[in-house]
C-alpha cells in the first residue's frame, strides 16, 4: 500500500517522533487477512510520562494556552482542510487497519471535516459573560478557562473519527494534549499528527504515545499533571480509568458501551424498518457502540418482521472492505473474534435460537480473516445475557411486545443507556417513547444518525459527560468567577 512508504511508526512527544524508550515494537495486522502491515513503536510509561510532562509544559508557557481563539480556530480549520486534502490515503489506511470498508471510511473522512470545521466555528463564540452581583459597588465576570492537560485514550472501531471528537475541542479551547489510540489501530492517528506537526504547533502541545492501555494507558489516567482524562472504550475498562482519577480527582469524560433498543411498533413501515435494522445492526460488522443490536418489535407483526430480516441478513456480502462489492467486513482482531464466537453458545444455552448465521463462514478467500456471519437470535427475553451484554460484532436479538409501555420498560431494562431507535408512523407516540428511553440518544424512524452539532454520550453505566455539540466544548474548560470590588472600603471585622 503506497501511503504507508514514509509513514512514522513512532510517537510523537515534545515535538519529536521517537521510538519506545525500551525499543519494543508492535505488528499492525490486517484483519482482512492477518498481514502483518506495518510495524509501530510499543510505548512505554516512561514514554507516557515525558509526554505528559511535555504537555503540561506548554500549557503553562501559554503559547498555546494564551493564543488568541481566533488564531487557535484557524489552525484547527487548517486540520479540516488536511483531512479533506488527505481523504483517499486516510480512509485507505483506516480500511486496512480496521477492516471496515472503503465507504464507510470515505464517509467518516466526512465527518471528521465536519468535526474540525463545527469546533473551529464553535471555538471562539464563548467569551464568558456578566452576571448582576447582588453586592454595590461591584462587578462580576464569569470567564472560560482551557481546562489544562488532557489525555485522550481511544478505541478501535473508529480510531480517527473518535480521536477528531477530543483533538478538535481541546485544541479550539486552549489545552495541551496526550493522545493514545487503541494499540492495534493507530496507522490514521499517526498519519493526522503528521498532518498537525506539518500545520504547525507549539512545542508539547500535541503528543502521541502508542502501546497498551494497561502500560501507557494507565499514566495517562493517573498522572497528578493531567487535569482531564477523556477515554472511549468498554465499560470495565471505564470503570478501571474512573477510579484510577480519583487518586488525584482528574476530571474524567467517559464513552462507554451500548446495548441498544431499536422499537418496531406494529403501524411501521416494516421494509423501512427492516432496513433501518440492518443498518442499526450490521454496520462496521455491528462494532459500533450505538449498534442497535437488541431489536424489540411488536408481537403482532413479530413473524413478518423476523422472516424479513433474516431473508435480507443472508443475502449481506462479506469481504474486503477494499473491494467496491463488499457491505460487511471482518471482526477486528482474533480475540474478539473469538469473544463474538462465545456469545453463540450463551445465547444456544439460555434457550435462544440461532434464525441466522452464528458461526465463520466457510468461504475459503475469507478463512484468514477474522469474519463471523451476520448473526439473528431470536426466542429471547431480556433476563439472557445475550439480551443484556454488548457483544460487539454481527448479532442482533429479538424479542417481542405487547404495548407501548413493555416496549418501554423493556428498552430501559438495561445497565447501559447510550442510544435506540423507534419506528411507528404515530409522532405521537414515537415522541411519547422518546421521552421515556434512558439514553443520550433516540432516533425516530432512523438509526444511527449523529452529527457534530448535536451531544453525543450516554445515560446510566454507558458514560459520563459529552462529546461533540455545545457540551462537547464544555468538557474543556473550567469556569472561573472574577469579581472585583469598584469602591472598595475597610470591612472592620477584626480588631477593631
Ligand atoms: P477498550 O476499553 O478495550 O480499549 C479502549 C482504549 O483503552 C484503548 O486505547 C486501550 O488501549 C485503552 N485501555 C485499555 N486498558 C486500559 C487501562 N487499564 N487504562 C487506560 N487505558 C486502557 O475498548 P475497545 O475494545 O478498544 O473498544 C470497544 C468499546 O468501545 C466498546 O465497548 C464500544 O461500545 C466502546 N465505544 C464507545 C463509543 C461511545 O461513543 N460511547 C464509541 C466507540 C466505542
Amino acid at each position: 500500500m503506497e501511503y504507508l512508504d514514509g509513514l512514522s511508526s513512532r510517537q510523537y512527544i515534545n515535538g519529536e517522533w521517537v521510538e519506545a524508550s525500551n525499543g519494543e515494537t508492535r505488528d499492525i495486522i490486517n484483519p482482512y487477512n492477518q498481514e502483518v502491515v506495518f510495524t509501530v513503536s510499543e510505548g512505554t510509561k516512561e514514554d507516557a510520562e515525558k509526554a505528559v510532562l511535555a504537555a503540561r509544559q506548554s500549557f503553562e508557557s501559554g503559547e498555546w494556552s494564551k493564543e488568541t481563539s481566533e488564531n487557535r480556530c484557524n489552525k484547527v480549520r487548517a486540520i479540516a482542510d488536511a483531512i479533506l486534502t488527505h481523504k483517499e490515503e486516510l480512509a485507505k489506511l483506516e480500511t486496512l487497519d480496521t477492516g471496515k470498508t472503503l465507504e464507510e471510511s470515505y464517509a467518516d473522512m466526512d465527518d471528521i471535516h465536519n468535526v474540525f470545521m463545527y469546533f473551529a466555528g464553535l471555538g471562539g463564540n464563548d467569551g464568558g459573560e456578566v452576571v448582576e452581583s447582588p453586592i454595590p459597588n461591584s462587578e462580576s465576570k464569569i470567564v472560560k478557562e482551557p481546562v489544562g492537560v488532557v489525555t485522550q485514550i481511544t478505541p478501535w472501531n473508529y480510531p480517527l473519527l473518535q480521536a477528531s471528537w477530543k483533538i478538535a475541542p481541546a485544541l479550539v479551547t486552549g489545552c495541551s494534549l496526550v493522545m493514545k489510540p487503541s494499540e492495534i489501530t493507530p496507522l490514521t492517528t499517526i498519519r493526522i499528527f503528521e498532518l498537525m506537526e506539518e500545520i504547525g504547533f507549539p512545542q508539547g502541545v500535541i503528543n502521541l504515545v502508542l502501546g497498551k492501555g494497561a502500560e501507557v494507558g494507565d499514566v495517562l489516567s493517573s498522572h497528578p499533571e493531567v487535569d482531564l482524562v477523556s477515554f472511549t472504550g468498554g465499560i470495565q475498562t471505564g470503570k478501571h480509568i474512573m477510579k484510577r482519577a480519583a487518586d488525584n480527582v482528574t476530571n474524567i469524560a467517559l464513552e462507554l458501551g451500548g446495548k441498544n433498543p431499536n422499537i418496531i411498533f406494529d403501524d411501521a413501515d416494516i421494509e423501512l424498518a427492516v432496513d433501518q435494522a440492518l443498518n442499526g445492526g450490521y454496520f462496521h460488522a455491528g462494532q459500533v457502540c450505538s449498534a442497535g443490536s437488541r431489536i424489540i418489535v411488536h408481537n403482532d407483526i413479530k413473524a413478518q418482521f423476523e422472516s424479513a430480516l433474516i431473508d435480507r441478513v443472508n443475502k449481506i456480502k462479506l469481504g474486503n472492505g477494499f473491494d467496491q462489492e463488499t457491505e460487511m467486513g471482518p471482526v477486528i482482531s482474533k480475540e474478539h473474534l473469538a469473544k463474538v464466537a462465545n456469545y453463540i453458545d450463551v445465547a444456544k444455552n439460555e434457550g435462544a435460537t440461532i434464525a441466522a448465521g452464528g458461526k465463520k463462514p466457510e468461504r475459503a478467500d475469507l478463512k484468514d480473516g477474522f469474519f463471523f456471519e451476520p448473526t439473528v437470535i431470536t426466542d429471547c427475553d431480556t433476563s439472557m445475557r445475550i439480551v443484556q451484554e454488548e457483544v460487539f460484532g454481527p448479532v442482533v436479538t429479538i424479542e417481542g411486545f405487547a404495548d407501548e409501555s413493555e416496549a418501554i420498560q423493556l428498552a430501559n431494562d438495561s445497565i447501559y443507556g447510550l442510544a435506540g431507535g423507534v419506528f411507528t408512523k404515530d409522532v405521537a407516540k414515537a415522541n411519547r417513547v422518546a421521552n421515556e428511553l434512558k439514553m443520550g440518544t433516540v432516533w425516530i424512524n432512523d438509526f444511527h444518525p449523529y452529527f457534530a452539532q448535536a451531544p453525543w454520550g450516554g445515560y446510566k453505566q454507558s458514560g459520563i459527560g459529552r462529546e461533540l455539540g455545545k457540551e462537547g466544548l464544555e468538557e474543556y474548560v473550567i469556569s472561573k468567577h472574577i469579581y472585583t470590588n469598584i469602591n472598595p472600603e475597610p470591612v472592620n471585622w477584626f480588631s477593631k
